[in-house]
């Protein structure tokens, strides 16, 4: 694949989100918000895709910064991965959502890329990264799922001809979290709920949200429900810095005393979408949160798990992290 340079296209940099809305609604599929660009430009520079207008968010104010609201927080979609890690109100009280952005990629990444787009990025699946003709890509086939094709880092949950997973760390926390995504085009404002905001490849196996041509994310809000709540975030990578997760997870835990009062466990990398288990979060509801609990509901957060020919291993993997997040480490 040719790589020396990528493609043109008409590059517009708006300062107030009403133009960049008209922008992209003008331009509909021939155009592209663009965030931080971590994953935009690798799209670009490999020629995968090319997009004939770029609306760079970069300038709209609005779009950035953590404020305080009557319920809880909420955080512009520009706001810088960074920026989300360090928040002392997101640390403070938000503890979950802190830990996960703080383990995106790296510090540089981290300076530069946003929130929105770390939940709007694409699949990393190396072919359909490559630019090959697969299934996601409009093609007839999935180069990953073939018994020698290189899918370790694939699904075990939920394939529907194609086997990719969510690559964000922050979406599965953000759903743990109960956020909402607030999502405006043209024709108005819609409010997401995080759960229903990641698209399942069996609705629509060209997109990874429910996003369409038009729709800018314009913000996040997290409800004070889960503020101050006990939490547990890992991902487990190849390599300790920039690296995405073979598999994460993701938790918080309401408490009364000892006692789990109600809870979210939210598993990364192992579905097109976080997988929400809501089996282990009904056994724990009302329990004290033991070893015996523990493997109990890793056992039951793998059940139904469908390996591919060389990701077996996330499926103790992904046990472990489970039981880990109920017994808090
Ligand atoms: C080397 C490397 C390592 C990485 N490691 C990790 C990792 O460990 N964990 C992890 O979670 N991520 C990782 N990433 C991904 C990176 O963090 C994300 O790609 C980045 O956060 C995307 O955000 P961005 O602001 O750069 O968005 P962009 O790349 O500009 O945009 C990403 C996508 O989102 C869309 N988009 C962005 N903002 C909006 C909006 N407000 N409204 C509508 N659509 C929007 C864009 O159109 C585009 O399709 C890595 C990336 C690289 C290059
Ligand atoms: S896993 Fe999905 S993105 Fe990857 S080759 Fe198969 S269809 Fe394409």
């Amino acid at each position: 694949m040719l790589k020396d340079a990528m493609a043109g296209f008409e590059l517009y940099q708006p300062t107030d989100l009403d133009t960049a809305i008209e922008l992209l609604s003008r331009h509909g599929q021939r155009a592209w918000a663009l965030a931080g660009g971590y994953d935009s430009l690798d799209w670009f520079k490999d020629r995968a895709k090319s997009p004939q207008v770029v609306v760079d968010l970069e300038g709209i104010a609005e779009l950035r910064g953590i404020r305080e609201t009557d319920d809880g927080i909420e955080l512009g979609s520009m706001t810088t991965l960074t920026d989300v890690a360090t928040h002392p109100v997101v640390r403070g009280r938000y503890g979950l959502l802190a830990d996960a952005a703080g383990r995106v990629a790296s510090p540089q990444i981290r300076n530069a890329g946003t929130l929105g787009g770390n939940v709007c990025q694409d699949t990393r699946c190396w072919y359909y990264r490559y630019g090959v003709k697969c299934y996601r890509a409009g093609g007839n086939t999935c180069y990953a799922a073939a018994t020698d094709a290189m899918n370790r880092e694939h699904a075990i949950f939920g394939a529907s001809r194609c086997v990719a997973v969510t690559p964000s760390d922050t979406a599965p926390a953000l759903v743990a979290l109960d956020a909402q995504m607030v999502v405006r085009n043209a024709g108005g404002e819609r409010v997401i709920a995080a759960v229903d905001f990641f698209m399942e490849p069996s609705v629509d196996i060209t997109r990874m949200t429910v996003l369409e041509p038009g729709d800018v994310l314009v913000a996040i809000r997290i409800p004070e429900r889960w503020a101050d709540a006990d939490h547990y975030f890992e991902k487990v990578s190849d390599r300790a810095s920039w690296d995405f997760a073979l598999v994460s997870v993701a938790a918080a835990f309401r408490m009364n005393g000892s006692v789990v009062e109600d809870a979210r466990v939210v598993c990364g990398a192992v579905q097109c979408v976080p997988r929400r288990l809501m089996a282990v979060e009904r056994i724990v509801r009302g329990e004290r949160r033991t070893s015996d609990l523990a493997d109990v509901a890793g056992e039951l957060a793998v059940r139904g798990a469908e390996p591919l020919s060389y990701n077996h291993f996330k499926i103790p993997l992904m046990e472990n992290l489970v039981k880990r997040a109920v017994r808090g480490a």
